[in-house]
């Protein structure tokens, strides 16, 4: 059996980390192994990757980073933190989604399942932003930096937070918060490219709909297939990309549906 003195307690340089969990930044009251206590053997035998760090971390970081087999402090924590986004994910949703301002518009029951998320919601934000601290270990000192601060851009206007870049970008460009989350993250996680992509995709749809009615009221008029027009129409726009739908309707009638009737 490994013995406990393999490991290294992991002690913050700094007091006002004392009793913090690593992984999160709550109360620690337990400790974490990297690597875990059953695979020590296997760690010292194999020289595989780990620190043999004993972790103060708290109750609830301890029992998410049960499963995992890793044996350095970067993979813990990040496992520690992806299992967190996972348990809260529904909280951290409505924090993304609403704002404190919206809840008066309410009734009592929703206000307050929405209010517990948000502040559920925010709790686990700060979480999942705390990096850790500088500490020592074994009589060496480590150094955490943090990691780049988030910044989110929505057409030169900055945010650090996505929560607020996603309130902004969804009431200047009037679309709905979950159809431009999900265009986020469809669109390589930039506002810009999800909001021409939505604005894109709106023109597509006007466009063929305005197609679709002026090549059936053309059909009705002039008593052609709607399905020959509709195709002559398509040809004609593809072949010359400054045509609009009407131009193209006259041409069809100048070159095909008069020359007809004045042969019959
Ligand atoms: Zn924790």
């Amino acid at each position: 059996m490994a013995a406990a003195t393999d490991y290294h307690l992991l002690v913050p340089t700094r007091s006002n980390h004392f009793n913090t969990c690593f992984y999160c930044g709550c109360i620690a009251a337990k400790h974490d192994y990297a690597p875990p206590q059953q695979y020590l053997e296997f760690y010292l035998a194999t020289r595989e990757a780990s620190e043999f760090l004993k972790i103060p971390v708290c109750n609830e970081c301890h029992e998410l980073v049960k499963p995992c087999k890793a044996g350095t402090l970067d993979e813990r924590h990040k496992f520690a933190k992806t299992k967190l986004a996972k348990k809260y994910a529904k909280a951290l949703s409505i924090y993304d989604m609403w704002t404190v301002d919206e809840l008066a518009a309410l009734d009592f029951s929703l206000r307050h399942s929405i209010e517990a998320g948000l502040k559920l919601g925010a709790e686990t934000t700060e979480r999942l932003n705390f990096f850790g601290f500088d500490y020592e270990a074994g009589g060496i000192s480590q150094q955490v930096h943090d990691s780049t601060p988030l910044q989110f851009d929505v057409f030169g206007e900055c945010f650090d937070s996505f929560r607020e870049a996603l309130d902004f970008a969804s009431k200047a460009y009037r679309i709905p918060k979950n159809a431009l989350k999900e265009a986020f993250a469809d669109n390589g996680n930039s506002f810009e490219q999800a909001i021409q992509a939505i604005h894109q995709q709106v023109a597509e749809k006007e466009f063929n709909q305005q197609l679709k009615q002026q090549c059936a009221a053309f059909a009705k008029q002039h008593k052609q297939a709607v399905i020959f027009v509709h195709k002559q129409v398509e040809r004609y726009l593809s072949e010359n990309a400054d045509m609009t739908i009407t131009e193209a309707l006259q041409h069809l009638y100048d070159t095909r549906v008069k020359p007809a009737a004045a042969r019959r």
